[in-house]
């Protein structure tokens, strides 16, 4: 049995299903049985009829009372029969069913699933699945129902799941080894396959998932924590000169640093100072002051003869930082570029021609610098910016351009250490957790949709004032149609019905990246009132002038991602605030906008998202960059998420290169995992 085997090769598996298999992103054997189930109906116990309610899916044992009966509706013929337990009769119903006439007999017993449908106290069991007597096909225990099928039923997947799991039961090779199964109390791995999928009971459902969790969080930290051990034992990275002072670059700005950007500093001026090469992260709330952190870094560079890259997600934050590295470089002697696909083909080749001579100092741009004919002559130090935006895959490629330079990754977004560690667990991290003195509190209040009128006058009172607005509208759901869809109506309600005096603009993520860019530069001379907007505002555009911003349907945002978004404003002299437009009246929904509106610490904010998010709420959870687990939901798996990583520490510190024997399957499940972190 080989587990790379296509899946063509299992039993019940044509031509026809392995295309449908294909599409859930199922090829091998190994594919299929880590297709998990979504969710599970229990069928395995019986209720009486007499307690059963409207829309409920029940497992009834019934005797059948009448035969079957046609009754034709609109086209369509529909089956009914009288069946009966011990406390009351109902009727079984389905369509166009003709063959189950010459399966039911009068008098026999059936079990029976299906949903319950009430009209006047009778009752009515829709298109249930059956069997009979003491058969166990459909009913009788506990169901597996898996994710997205396409056209594959549920039946049918749930048949070819039996047969690959008949095939692998008992020939699985155990990945975890034996003295960490012991330890952590995990099942071995046949038993939790063939459980996660089949469980006979909710605990067996239990003890199967918390391995195969457990599994799947281990292995992701400790390939991270092994490649960050690995970068520490390189000895070959760029050692810049012990003097070139940071102080030199920090005594001429027009502000005194936080002791939180100076310590940060420190860090990573002895990372550069040493001989392995860099890999840290940096995280700061909005408007903790990380640019300037990044500007004293790549000065660090340059005033030791190497080349710097800033890469930053957008067009306009590019120019953004290029024009603040420019004001304040200009007297120091470095020559800053920018970047972005809008420039000239003359002037861009000219810029590149000097970059490659080494006549470029720092190098500012987007995804653009990634581009193959970007040639720096000795590049030194790498900068990603708000780096959720990029994938893994971007931050290598321009780490290629340069001799193992030194990389600094920056994200504002606030994440609790258990979760950093999982996400960046291949970095060091450093933590800007105090903002610049003087920074206003941003106002911000929750109100619900009865309050509109009098949020839009305070709006008209802050435009007469002379300031700006933005409103941003719910990502309705994954899906950019509808996103769009909601962006336009809001715009139009808003345009011509609440304020067909001002100027009102939207912007949103379909758009073609220099569409974005004119209506943001629009915006930022005050050429737009009241901007409506979808998420694509969150990335750090700076607009000193804007001082509101109301957020639709708050409720449906993650807590973080409504940090992100508040930071946008209340980067000006004046007082700002934002408000948070909810619905629904659960205790959740409450406590999510209270924690909003008592606090502006991006990583409390982070905690209490963590702590408060239900499972079924994934919104924002996409802007957390997090990488897609195959069980594990890092929402509800902290504890597992904890014992994972406290195994993952203790392995490595008495093996760090995992080369005892008794971590000999160790190196095998990162090996796979590691591979898998470069491809994303
Ligand atoms: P972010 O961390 O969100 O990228 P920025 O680097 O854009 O924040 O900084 C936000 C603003 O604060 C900028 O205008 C910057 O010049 C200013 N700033 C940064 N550090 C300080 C400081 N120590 N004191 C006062 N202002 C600062
Ligand atoms: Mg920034």
């Amino acid at each position: 049995m080989d587990l790379e085997n296509d899946v063509k090769y299992i039993k019940g598996v044509g031509p026809n299903r392995v295309q449908l298999l294909n599409k859930l992103g199922i090829y091998t054997l190994k594919d299929l049985i880590t297709y998990y189930p979504r969710t599970y109906e229990d069928r395995s116990k019986p209720k009486a009829l007499c307690e059963c309610q409207e829309g409920e899916e029940v497992l009834i044992e019934a005797v059948i009372c009448s035969r079957i009966t046609d009754i034709r509706m609109s086209g369509r013929t529909m089956q009914k029969m009288i069946i009966r337990d011990e406390t009351m009769s109902a009727t079984a119903m389905w369509f166009n069913q003709n063959y189950l006439k010459s399966i039911f007999k009068v008098g026999e017993k059936y079990r029976f699933y299906g949903k319950i449908s009430m009209k006047s106290g009778k009752i009515t069991l829709m298109s249930p699945v059956f069997d009979k007597g003491e058969q166990e096909k459909n009913t009788g225990r506990i169901i597996p129902i898996y994710p997205l099928t396409y056209k594959l039923s549920q039946n049918t997947i749930r048949k070819i799941m039996e047969n690959a799991i008949q095939e692998v039961y008992g020939k699985l090779q155990e990945t975890l080894p034996e003295y960490i199964l012991k330890q952590y109390n995990l099942q071995e791995i046949n038993e939790a396959t063939k459980r996660i999928h089949f469980p006979e009971k909710f605990e067996d459902f239990n003890i199967a998932r918390k391995r195969l969790v457990f599994e799947e969080l281990f292995s992701v930290q400790l390939a991270l924590s092994e490649l960050k051990n690995r970068y520490l034992t390189e000895e070959d990275g760029i050692k810049f000169s012990k003097d070139v002072k940071m102080s030199e670059v920090i005594n001429t700005l027009p502000f005194k640093l936080t002791k939180a950007q100076l310590r940060v500093l420190e860090e990573i001026d002895n990372n550069m100072e040493s001989n392995k090469p860099m890999n840290r992260l940096l995280q700061g709330d909005v408007g903790s002051g990380k640019t300037v952190v990044a500007m004293c870094a790549a000065y660090k560079a340059v005033k030791s003869g190497y080349q710097a890259a800033i890469m930053v997600p957008t067009a306009i934050l590019a120019t953004q930082h290029f024009e603040n590295f420019q004001k304040m470089l200009k007297d120091l002697n470095i020559k800053c570029e920018l970047l972005i696909s809008g420039i000239s083909k003359k002037k861009k080749e000219e810029l590149l021609q000097r970059l490659v001579e080494g006549k470029i100092d720092i190098l500012i741009g987007t995804h653009a610098i990634l581009e193959e004919n970007v040639i720096f002559k000795n590049l030194g130090l790498v900068v990603t910016d708000e780096q959720h935006r990029f994938g893994v895959k971007q931050r290598t490629k321009i780490v290629e351009k340069g001799q193992k330079p030194d990389v600094l990754v920056m994200t504002a977004t606030p994440i609790p250490r258990t979760l950093a560690l999982i996400l960046y667990g291949d970095l060091d991290i450093s933590i800007i957790d105090e903002l610049p003195p003087n920074r206003k509190k941003i106002e911000t209040f929750a109100v619900n949709k009865s309050m509109t009128d009098r949020v839009n006058n305070f709006i008209k009172k802050q435009i007469e004032q002379g300031r700006q607005a933005y409103v941003v509208c719910p990502l309705v759901e994954e899906n950019e149609e509808m996103d769009l869809k909601s962006v336009e109506k809001l715009y139009e309600n808003y345009k011509k019905e609440v304020f067909p005096e001002y100027k009102v603009d939207y912007i949103h993520g379909k758009m073609r990246p220099k569409e974005k860019d004119e209506i943001m530069e629009r915006f930022k001379r005050g050429e737009i009132d009241i901007l409506i907007s979808t998420t694509v505002i969150e990335v750090g555009v700076d607009v000193p002038n804007s001082n509101i911003m109301v957020i639709e349907n708050a409720e449906r945002f993650g807590l973080a991602q409504l940090h992100q978004l508040r930071g946008r404003v209340g980067r000006g002299e004046y007082k700002s605030y934002c408000i948070l437009k909810y619905e629904g009246k659960g205790e959740v929904v409450r406590k999510r906008m209270k924690v909003m509106c008592d606090t502006n610490d991006g990583f409390i904010i982070s905690e209490k998202d963590l702590e408060l998010r239900g499972s079924g709420d994934f919104f924002g959870t996409a802007q957390h960059g997090l990488p897609e687990f195959k069980i594990a939901n890092l929402f509800e798996d902290i504890p597992i998420l904890k014992l994972a990583q406290s195994a993952a520490e203790q392995i490595l510190l008495k093996d760090p290169n995992l080369n005892n024997e008794e971590n000999r399957l160790l190196k095998n499940l990162i090996k796979d995992k590691f591979s898998d972190r470069i491809e994303i």
